[in-house]
């Protein structure tokens, strides 16, 4: 199988919002959201269960879907997407509205569209939920358009090339291909890439082994 197929397949990129149970906020990078449906319109998403909105939105049943548009920066995937909601609070700091539900949303200046969801159906894929949604409120927020995931890689993460190989004598790092993220042995107990067990996933983005190549 050829792996470079998938990344033919052409993505939006979206900061799914949602709540733990005591009303703590949080948000994700996410990129698998679909329309299934237009009477009545419902929207699938796609959830890696690794990630703390899943379990949040298992309880509460309900999220929000901004729509990254072309407009956001570096700074928004940096926030959303490279740490986890377990042990920060991602909207320290970051001035935000709330949805009817009373779920976050962000702002023009980086989404062109919101969409408040409604949990009617959960399906267990393995390493993932599929969330089946009603759309309770749409809104589109700008004209910009929408940030896709080319879009991202050539004109939004900063380029590989900026990754410094090992020094001679130390041990090679390896980067990951989806979303920039750099394994350093040197940083990690001296642990080889090689030697990471075989379910080892990046930390900020989730994928496997299989989406990093060697630096240098
Ligand atoms: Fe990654």
């Amino acid at each position: 199988m050829d792996g470079n197929a998938f990344f033919k397949i052409g993505y939006g990129l979206y900061v799914v919002t949602s709540q733990d149970a005591a009303g703590r906020d949080n948000g994700m990078i996410c990129n698998a959201v679909v329309q299934v449906t237009a009477k009545p319109p419902r929207i699938a998403v796609a959830i890696n269960k690794q990630n703390h909105s899943h379990d949040n939105i298992l309880v509460t049943r309900r999220m929000n879907v901004c729509v990254l548009s072309e407009a956001a920066p570096f700074a928004i995937f940096e926030r959303f997407g490279f740490k986890s909601g377990r042990d920060t609070n991602k909207f320290e700091g970051y001035g935000f509205t709330r949805g009817a539900n009373g779920v976050a949303q962000l702002g023009d200046d980086v989404c062109n569209a919101v969409f408040e969801l409604d949990v009617v159906d959960y399906l267990d894929y393995g390493t993932h939920g599929l969330f089946i949604c009603d759309v309770a409120e749409a809104r589109e927020l700008s004209s910009v358009p929408t940030m896709t995931y080319a879009y991202y890689q050539d004109n939004v993460k900063p380029k590989a090339a900026a990754v410094t190989p090992a020094a001679p004598g130390e041990k090679r790092k390896w980067v990951c291909k989806i979303c920039g993220y750099v394994y350093d042995p040197a940083e990690n107990n001296g642990v080889d890439f090689e030697d990471l067990p075989a379910d080892w996933t990046c930390p900020w983005c989730k994928h496997t082994k299989e989406d990093f190549e060697p630096v240098g």
